[in-house]
């Protein structure tokens, strides 16, 4: 597993210095783009328990109507979204959107290539609807709901700007999880990428259970890559299945799951 791990690493680092070494045709596109749109804004949400900032990166207006917002990596050793994150840097935002970009909620974990920070606490157990104390370390929910400032700034940041839409990726379960919300926009996002979708069965002191709870008429849902990084091919349609999410696409039924999946 751990030797797994190490390749799904190198394979990710391989994917990120390829997209890099496609930087000047890509870069040119930009600057030609640059006159018609604001370019983003570095925004520090928090820090980690190590100190390491959480960043955000803000493209679009504020005055915009509609915010998505997408999580790269939030458990630290499920971290492919990060080269998803990265492609979306170089694509234009629709009129009347505005799109946050969180690479890393997690960044000691990402350094460490652990699930959980630095305090060894599974963040997306940390969340404070129906939190429950988790003691297996692998899912250790921390002492007490949002125990943790990663937790925190993640809160902070969805409760200032209301994401319409809110997109966490993870490893390595292969499918969509139509967490609650409008269980349509999630669908529209497996349909576009190429993703099963479906409903997990119930986990406590999640990111997503807090945030359809608390906050109506928007949906957070999770996005469960394949093992291994991303391939260009599947790449292009995750761009595809945000740009749709910042159209305000959808499809079928709000509530029905088109199947029920064990979480773990
Ligand atoms: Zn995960």
């Amino acid at each position: 597993m751990t030797l797994l791990r190490h390749i799904a690493t190198f394979a990710v680092i391989g994917a990120i210095m390829l997209i890099a070494s496609s930087a000047p045709v890509t870069d040119a596109r930009a600057s030609r783009r640059a006159a018609t749109r604001t370019p983003p804004t570095r925004v520090v949400i928090g820090h980690s328990v190590q100190g390491r900032p959480i960043v955000a990166w803000e493209f679009g207006r504020a005055s915009a109507r509609r915010k998505i917002l997408v999580v790269g990596c939030i458990h630290g050793n499920e971290c492919a979204g990060l080269a998803i994150t990265a492609a979306l840097r170089r694509q234009q935002v629709p009129n009347g959107v505005q799109l946050w970009l969180v690479p890393e909620m997690n960044p000691d974990g990402t350094a460490a290539d652990t699930r959980q920070n630095a305090h060894g606490v599974d963040l997306n157990r940390n969340f404070p609807y129906r939190w429950q104390a988790i003691s297996d370390p692998t899912y250790y929910s921390g002492p007490r709901a949002v125990s943790e400032p990663e937790t925190q700034a993640a809160i902070r940041l969805v409760r200032r700007i209301r994401p319409a839409v809110t997109i966490w990726y993870h490893q390595h379960m292969d499918l969509v999880d139509m967490a609650g919300g409008d269980r349509g926009v999630a669908r529209r996002y497996a349909q576009l990428a190429g993703l099963r979708p479906t409903c997990l069965t119930f986990l406590s002191g999640v990111e997503t259970g807090w945030s359809n709870h608390s906050f109506p008429g928007t949906t957070s849902f999770v996005v469960e890559l394949p093992a291994g990084p991303v391939a260009s091919d599947a790449l292009a349609r995750h761009v595809r299945a945000v740009m749709a999410m910042e159209l305000g696409q959808r499809s079928g039924s709000a509530t029905r799951c088109d199947s029920i999946t064990p979480a773990a």
